[in-house]
């Protein structure tokens, strides 16, 4: 297997505090991969850090081979990454569609635009919806429009920050219905979740951060039989 992504021993502070220390990552081409842990453990810092918005304090990102750590994160777009950044960037007074288009402006030849358009409409159940202001979609279509964005990028490696945020049961299903999709397409996903039946429906590998650094990694059947995770949770 190949890896599409690493960080090695990557750390971030802010001030006196250390949200992210030392922490080595390996995203397999092709793999959903799943990264939890509670609130406040740095999972937001470390996504920033790998797709550029923040410098490392100390630690390297490599990308499809090539050390990144220095890239801007433009450049780190147009190697093919594309995030869903936890805090929403839609803009909600445009239509669904234009809120796509512009999103595909990034890559799409324009001959090619308007198929692209109706590719992802479909794809994320959006098409009866592709005139509405997005600012009045359900907050679940708010997310899959958000995903949509982000996949006009034709990325090879998607970050989605808390995806299944705020979602009922069945929309929690179908966003992960959506990424399996998507990995069966060849596309690799690294995602930051909290709800565990979603991870168990998608995730082939788990990374468990806590207090800034890898407290586990594993299968979902071993992250879920480890006494340790569950203790973290709750608080111990
Ligand atoms: P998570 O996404 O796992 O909930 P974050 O990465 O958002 O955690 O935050 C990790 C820690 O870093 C928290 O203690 C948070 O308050 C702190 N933190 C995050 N971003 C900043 C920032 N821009 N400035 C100062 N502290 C921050
Ligand atoms: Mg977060």
């Amino acid at each position: 297997m190949t890896e599409i992504l690493a960080t090695r021993e990557l750390s971030k502070s802010f001030g006196g505090l250390a949200a992210v220390s030392g922490v080595s990552l390996a995203v397999e081409q092709g793999q959903v991969h799943c990264l939890i842990g509670p609130n406040g453990a740095g999972k937001s810092t470390l996504f920033k850090l790998i797709v550029g918005t923040y410098p490392p304090s100390a630690g390297a990102v490599l990308f499809r081979g090539e050390d990144v750590t220095a890239a801007r994160p433009f450049q780190r777009v147009r190697r093919g990454m594309s995030i869903k950044m936890q805090q929403p960037s839609i803009f909600r007074e445009l239509p669904v569609r234009q809120n796509l288009h512009i999103a595909l402006q990034y890559h799409a030849d324009r001959g090619q635009m308007g198929e692209e358009e109706e590719r992802l409409l479909e794809l994320l159940g959006l098409a009866a919806a592709a005139e509405t202001p997005a600012g009045t979609l359900s907050h679940g279509q708010q997310q899959w429009l958000e995903i949509g964005m982000a996949l006009a990028l034709k990325p090879a490696l998607l970050l989605l920050d808390e995806p299944t945020a705020g979602l009922s049961p069945e929309e929690t299903e179908r966003t992960g219905d959506l990424i399996l999709r998507l990995a069966r397409e060849g596309m690799t996903v690294l995602v930051v979740e909290h709800d565990m039946a979603f991870v168990r429906q998608v995730a082939q590998q788990v990374t468990v951060l806590h207090l800034g650094r890898v407290f586990a990694r594993g299968s979902v059947a071993e992250i879920t039989a480890d006494p340790r995770v569950a203790e973290i949770y709750l608080g111990k």
